[in-house]
């Protein structure tokens, strides 16, 4: 069925390009002015047409438009295709192939297509069974506009039942602002009549539109098979007036992490469709929203660069920004299942927010979820207010760890005393999050402390005891910390006594200050200097290895077992050593030795 809503779909895109078009340019219409769409079945000749009177294409249009299967989404669709409807038809959504979608139920597709404008001599045929080949020649054509014929498969003769078509035509119409026209039921002259309401969804009220109209419209936009998690109907009136209609979608799209991978919303200035994809209305990092923006104030001849610089767009952003962003907090508070979904999908992106937009930050902090050491897999994850709801006597800080991956953050030997007290520490896996977790400072009052930089700020969470034994470690320690440094040379800007520890003999902390490891990491590998800083070695002095190493009286033997514990530790924070080779041979001679 997908592919009647990609080919509807499609014709009104062609139905609204060429009304904005003839707006600078009325001759466009010619004669021909009302827009609107007919489709019709021929059981004898078991085909199925959808025509529009849009803008059509030239011969150029069609060989780039329907011809290639260059644009990266439809060679991979393509590639994935398996024959099974169901499974094809998923592909189409994550892929936003509309027009191929045609050929899971058509064996051979025909276009007739006249650009507005062009003179009748100059239609085009295109014709293609999916084979990978296209044929195209030049014919005349009396009418502007498109004109898609399916010679359909033998299991899709079902689209021929007029009765179904029918239904099916009008559940995948309803909310288009143009006339779908059938066939009179039982007419032998053709007469059309229009099945559809013909007007656009997001202009009819709220009370009367029903949720799965609202799921239609989705897919129609979005190309996503699936339902949305959320949307949110607005009529703003007053100072300025304007209409929005914005989805959270189910799934993201193949092309979320492409830089130039679809964003924005479709831009209509008073019901007139302007552009896809204006991208000034929501920030970056809402780039997964898919919706409709109809201002009743913007000029018709509104342009790209226009938009930029315009302080009413500024005004709207904002407004819908905050709009998306309380919709997902009405989300996770009412539905948390589905905000799950929500996060699993679209988390990364939406955590750029912290960065990118620190005026909403209390906007966007509670809508974060982490994976932590009380939580075990994505299904737990935990929020902020989860977090500070359990925080432990005396802790006033928010602590976590950001690791190479999430499992090397769970290990993350700089959380072992922390786990050890009780006190929770949030997980990030992946680098980048060092530098969002960079811009946070504090959620309700508490302070964010990444426990691998600086001091541990336990406060009240060390006993007297605790601070004793600091101490006295402290005293006794002396030479042998001296002794290490030594041995590590500039490796380390310091070595010291850990409180962090509890299973590992060290662990590499940064300074207070310092950029963290991670995002030093990210920069090294784009090829970027990262400011130098070094580490400083902490030592658990409770561990056999570090008392073993107290003991080694003979110089070599005290500084092969210290360079092996410092690059134990930078293993243990997921790093990758400089010298692997070096550090194999030294932990096979200790080996050797001990043996
Ligand atoms: P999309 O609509 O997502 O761009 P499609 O595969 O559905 O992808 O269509 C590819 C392109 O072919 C469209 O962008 C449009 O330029 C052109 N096209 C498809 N159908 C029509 C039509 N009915 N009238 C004019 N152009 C069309």
């Amino acid at each position: 069925e997908i592919f009647l809503r990609e080919l509807i779909s499609n014709a009104s895109d062609a139905n609204d390009k060429l009304r904005f078009e003839s707006l600078s340019k009325p001759e466009l219409m010619a004669g021909d002015t009302e827009l609107a769409i007919w489709i019709e079945a021929d059981a004898v000749k078991k085909t199925l047409t959808i025509r529009d009177n849009g803008i059509g294409m030239s011969r150029d249009e069609a060989i780039s438009h329907l011809g290639t299967i260059a644009r990266s989404g439809t060679a991979e669709f393509f590639k994935k295709l398996s024959g099974d409807q169901q499974k094809d038809s998923q592909l189409i959504g994550q892929f936003g192939v509309g027009f191929y979608s045609a050929f899971i139920v058509a064996e051979r597709v025909e276009v007739f297509s006249r650009r507005a404008g062009l003179d009748a001599g100059t239609g085009v045929h295109w014709e293609s069974a999916a084979d990978g080949h296209f044929t195209v020649e030049t014919v005349p054509l009396e009418k502007r506009g498109t004109t898609v014929v399916l010679h359909l498969k033998e299991d899709a003769k079902e689209f021929l039942d007029t009765w179904r078509l029918r239904s099916l035509v009008r559940r995948y119409s309803d909310h288009i602002a143009f006339p779908v026209r059938m066939p009179k039921e039982g007419e032998a002259s053709i007469e059309y009549e229009a099945v559809n309401r013909g007007t656009a969804l997001w202009a009819r009220a709220r009370s009367e539109i029903k949720d799965d109209e609202y799921v239609e419209f989705y897919r129609h936009l979005s190309h996503d098979q699936g339902d949305p998690l959320s949307w949110s109907h607005n009529r703003v009136e007053g100072k300025r007036d304007y209409t929005s209609l914005l989805f959270i979608p189910g799934s993201a799209p193949f092309d979320l992490w492409q830089r130039d991978g679809a964003r924005g919303l479709k831009l209509y200035v008073r019901r007139v469709f302007i552009m896809d994809d204006a991208e000034q209305f929501l920030p970056l990092y809402l780039r997964f929203d898919k919706g409709v923006l109809d201002s009743a104030d913007l000029p018709l001849n509104v342009s790209r660069e226009l938009l930029q610089a315009d302080s009413e767009v500024e005004a709207m952003r904002s407004a819908l920004t905050k709009r998306v962003l309380d919709m997902l907090a009405k989300l996770a508070k009412d539905e948390p299942e589905r905000y799950r979904t929500f996060w699993k999908e679209f988390g990364a992106v939406l955590k750029e927010g912290l960065a990118e937009d620190p005026a909403n930050r209390d906007r966007t902090l509670p809508l974060l979820r982490f994976a932590s050491t009380t939580s075990d897999g994505e299904a737990e994850e935990v929020s902020l207010a989860d977090y500070v709801g359990r925080m432990q006597t005396g802790q006033d800080k928010i602590y976590y760890v950001v690791g190479e991956s999430l499992a090397a953050a769970r290990s993350h030997p700089a959380i072992e005393g922390l786990r050890a007290r009780s006190v929770e520490v949030l997980l990030l896996g992946r680098r980048i999050d060092a530098w969002v977790m960079d811009h946070l400072q504090e959620f309700e009052g508490k302070k964010f402390k990444d426990a691998t930089r600086g001091d541990l700020e336990l406060g009240g969470l060390a006993s007297a005891a605790d601070k004793e034994k600091a101490e006295s470690q402290l005293k006794e320690s002396k030479t042998l910390l001296k002794r290490v440094k030594d041995a590590l040379g500039d490796r380390v800007s310091e070595v010291r006594v850990s409180t962090r520890l509890k299973d590992s003999a060290a662990v590499l902390v940064g300074g207070e200050h310092d950029m963290s490891a991670p995002l030093r990491r990210v920069l090294e590998a784009v090829g970027q200097h990262a400011p130098a800083a070094k580490p400083v070695l902490e030592l658990n002095m409770d561990h056999h290895l570090v008392k073993y190493l107290e003991q080694r009286n003979e110089a070599a033997e005290f500084d092969e077992l210290a360079l092996v514990i410092h690059d134990q530790a930078l293993l243990a924070e997921g790093a990758q050593l400089t010298h692997p080779g070096a550090f194999v041979q030294r932990l096979n001679r200790l080996w050797t030795r001990l043996g």
